[in-house]
């Protein structure tokens, strides 16, 4: 069996489904897995209803609900056009997803009251959805396509909105549901992000959760490979929207392509790696509007060349700084400060210690960061930088590669903290806000176009 994951944009409108049938279509020996995303827009869309509903404004659920229906109902017309009665069935499932959620969101609205768990229950919709028009599209081509729930599939602990699978129970769940389901139909069919607690209570795995799903299916299927279908060639030297001249990696290890994504390169959810190198199933990175293009292969370390592959970065970080008066050794600055931290949740994205002092990089806008440091300066001084930036160089044996640094210096001109990652994966500069254009400017064209 293979996996293919479809993200947003490669199932945005009909002309791009119709590219997602005819890539499917020459695969189908393979025995597909298809795992679509939400159309693209659509999760943020029902991210602002849930937020419009928590605030009581009808007018807004209203307007919502209505470009909801109409995106999803138009799409299905001008895919199912030349089928009535494969229409008639499409519109009537898309319709009774589309008045349940209704019927949710107008509760959310009356006691205007959202939890996580009321939120994931909206936001799963996008992928119920986008997967439901997509299977008619394939059975209306001749494809025979079967739907299966992924919440039926994917079992995960209650943290709603981030949730974690159990992957030994998820594992034997996709193994007896897709080996019953799949016999006799060309093409198995479900949703990314989407999930479900032991209790059966939908849960999400967080933005950019598909290819964590598909990864998920790829581990419990034991799959040949799984192909992440996006709408860029591949994994490229960096975001080739904010920096231009980008090149396309072709091949690049398990743990590099973890590390760029833990670093904030968006093209790979962070996750997604682990299920694939548990089981050692290679990851394709392809572009659904150029299916042509041979795109990035995620493999062994083993199997992949040394050097630089790529430069990512956060924007709009804070950084931390944390110092006691007292000599307190590494060890206790850390235990003392994680002990706030950890409890709470707060995602760091980079740490560095001294015998007195923490540095921290910290996603602005984190629950509970506040009360967090409110804590630590009971017994320690405690600075936020603001309007900073997280620059990374990732690719196994950057050590050797001379001059980063020097750069990174001279065109931000400040770095306030770098830092090599544990696993020398990646070298880290935290730098001004205003100045990560330039720097990423011209650090890739250091590296990569010297
Ligand atoms: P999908 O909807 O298919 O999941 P995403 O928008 O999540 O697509 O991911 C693809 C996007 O990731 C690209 O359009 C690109 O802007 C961004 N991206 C960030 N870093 C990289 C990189 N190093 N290589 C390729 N794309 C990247
Ligand atoms: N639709 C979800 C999101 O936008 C999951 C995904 O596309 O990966 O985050
Ligand atoms: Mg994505």
């Amino acid at each position: 069996m293979i996996i293919i994951k479809f993200g947003g944009t490669s199932v945005q409108n009909e002309e791009a489904i119709g590219r997602v049938i005819s890539i499917v279509s020459g695969r189908l020996k393979e025995k597909p897995l298809v795992v679509v995303s939400a159309l693209a827009k659509v999760t943020r869309l029902l991210c602002m209803l849930a937020e419009e509903a928590e605030a009581q404004h009808e007018d807004g659920v209203k307007d919502l609900l209505r470009q909801l229906r109409e995106r999803h109902f138009n799409l299905a017309k001008n895919l199912l056009a030349d089928n009535q009665r494969l229409l008639e069935n499409c519109l009537e499932d898309v319709e009774r997803l589309i008045s349940d959620l209704e019927t949710f969101v107008s509760g959310v609205c009356l006691i205007g009251e959202l939890s996580p768990r009321s939120e994931a229950r909206i936001i799963s919709t996008g992928e119920l959805l986008s997967s439901t028009i997509i299977a008619y599209a394939f059975n209306a081509n001749g494809i025979s396509c079967h739907w299966i729930d992924a919440r039926r599939m994917i079992t995960t602990d209650d943290n709603y909105l981030y949730a974690r699978p159990d992957l030994d129970v998820t594992e034997a769940n996709v193994k007896r549901i897709v080996g019953l389901e799949s016999r006799g139909t060309d093409v198995i069919l479900t949703q990314g992000f989407v999930a479900s607690t032991d209790k059966g209570v939908t849960s999400v795995l967080g933005f950019e959760g598909s290819d964590y799903s598909a990864a998920i299916f790829g581990m419990a299927l034991d799959a040949a490979r799984v192909e992440i279908w996006t709408d860029v060639d591949g994994i490229r030297t960096a975001d080739p929207r904010v920096v231009s001249n980008t090149g396309k990696i072709d091949v690049v290890s398990y743990e590099e392509a973890a590390e760029m994504a833990a670093m904030g390169a968006r093209v790979l959810h962070p996750l997604t790696i682990e299920p694939a190198r548990k089981k050692n199933i290679p990851i394709k990175v392809l572009n659904s509007t150029n299916p042509s293009c041979e795109g990035t292969l995620v493999v062994r370390g083993d199997q992949a060349p040394d050097g630089p592959k790529s430069i990512a970065f956060r924007d709009n970080i804070l950084f931390v700084k944390i110092e006691s008066s007292k000599l307190e050794g590494v060890t206790r600055m850390l235990g003392k400060v994680f002990a706030e931290l950890y409890p709470r949740r707060i995602p760091v994205t980079l740490s560095g210690a001294t015998e007195s002092e923490v540095c921290l990089v910290i996603p602005e806008e984190v629950d509970g960061l506040k009360e967090a440091l409110e804590a630590i300066e009971k017994w320690a001084s405690v600075t936020v930088f603001r309007d900073k930036a997280l620059i990374s160089v990732v690719g196994r044996g950057i050590v050797g590669f001379e001059g980063i640094g020097d750069k990174v210096i001279s065109v931000s001109g400040k770095v306030h903290i770098a830092a090599m990652s544990a696993n020398m994966m990646s070298e880290s500069f935290v730098i001004d806000h205003e100045k990560l254009q330039a720097t990423l400017d011209s650090l890739h064209e250091y590296i990569f176009n010297k």
